[in-house]
This record gives C-alpha cells, structure tokens and sequence, in this order.
C-alpha cells in the first residue's frame, strides 16, 4: 500500500516559505502580527482602533484575509493605512505563501509594523506559520468563556491574548478569572490584555506594548 502524507508535505512548503518570509520581515526591519480569532469577534474593530492610536507612532500595513468579501479591507483603507487583501476563496486560512505574495504589494511603503487579520477560525490557523513575529487572539465576552480549552493549540501559540467588548462583560456569563487561569495553565507567558473596540477602552495599553516589541525588535536584529 502506498500512502502519502499529503499533511506533511503541504506543512514542510509552508514551512519553507514561512523561514523565507521571516527573512524579508527582517531585512525590512519589520514587526509582524499574525490576528486569529472567531468570526465576529471584533478583529477588525480592534485593528481600526488600533490604528487611530498607533498613527502618529508607526508607520502601519495591513494584510485583510477573508473568504470572500473586501468590507473589512474597505474599513482599514478608511483609516489611511495601505492594506492588501486576500481572498482565500472559501479556503478557512491564510498561509505563508499568499503572505508572502501580498506583502509585495507593501513593499516601498517602509512601515514599521504590519498586520495580518487572519480568516476569522479558531482552529486551522493556528496550524500554518506566516513568518510573523506573533500571533494574537481575539475573544469576546460574548463568545463565552470556554474557548481556552475547547482550542487550545491557538491559545498555546498566542503571544498576546486580547479579550475583546471588555464594556459588555457585566451582561455576559464570561468569568475573567477562570479564562485567565485556564491560559495561564495552558500559556503562563501569555500577555492577557482586556479591550473593548466599541469603546477604546485598554487600547492604549495593547499600543504601548506593541510600540515596545517594534523597539525590542529593532535592538535585537542591529545587535546581531
Ligand atoms: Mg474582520
Ligand atoms: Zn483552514
């Protein structure tokens, strides 16, 4: 019997391309932020926000991935900020190769950071490297508690966890204390931040800490 291992060999060209994408990131001296999260969980809210506050500090580009539509491009290309879209065509993730092909489009623009908003799924994902610096999950209030354990691969690899319509949180069953502590015992190192895009609160503080990973960035790679 023949088998193949079609998985492995799809993850290794991935792979590969990822390694190759992490190359360009930081020959360009740039940060990458890989946005995970479920469908309506407030991604692309968060990032307009984001963007509003970061302006005057850095220099930003958006990667958008989603199945079909151009709307949330649309709304980022409202905030002036040049995005790339990518239509995955029903496909349920991005990978290193459309990255790497959008981020040509980038290219000229000298930007500091870069955003990719990931399709909008808790599970694949979180399987296929980009060559980013990070990855991040969005989760909202509303989405229940549970999402930690019930995913836990996305949250292990998560850097920075933002916990999203922080302002709605009196109206939900959500228990911040339990989710904190199931990522912590799945993620001690995880940074949690609590967000709300509706209102702008702890905004700031998600900024600050991103500002902070540019500049540590830069030091790590002028040190080498
Ligand atoms: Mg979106
Ligand atoms: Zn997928």
């Amino acid at each position: 019997m023949v088998k193949i291992q079609l998985g492995t060999s799809i993850m290794g060209a991935n792979e590969l391309l990822a390694r190759k994408n992490r190359a360009v990131f930081s020959e360009h001296d740039l940060l990458v932020a890989n946005l995970m999260s479920s469908p309506g969980s407030g991604k692309t809210t968060i990032l307009e926000r984001t963007i509003e506050s970061l302006k005057e500090r850095l220099s930003i580009g958006v990667i958008e991935g989603d199945l079909y539509t151009d709307q949330d491009a649309r709304r980022i290309e409202g905030k002036g900020v040049p995005v790339v879209q990518i239509n995955t065509e029903g496909a349920c993730h991005l990978d290193a190769g459309m990255v790497g092909r959008a981020y040509q489009q980038l290219v000229g623009h000298e930007l500091d950071i870069v955003f990719i908003e990931n399709v909008g799924n808790l599970v694949c994902p979180a399987e296929f490297d980009l060559g980013e610096d990070f990855k991040t999950v969005v989760i909202s209030t509303t989405e229940g508690n549970d999402k930690p354990l019930k995913y836990p691969l996305i949250f292990c690899q998560a850097t920075a966890i933002l916990v999203n319509k922080i302002d709605l949180l009196p109206f939900t069953d959500f228990c911040l204390d339990k989710f904190k502590d199931d990522v912590a015992s799945l993620n001690p190192a995880a940074r949690v931040f609590q967000v709300s895009g509706r209102t702008g609160e702890g905004i700031e503080k998600w900024c600050d800490w991103l500002v902070g990973e540019v500049q540590r960035k830069r030091k790590e790679s002028h040190r080498k």
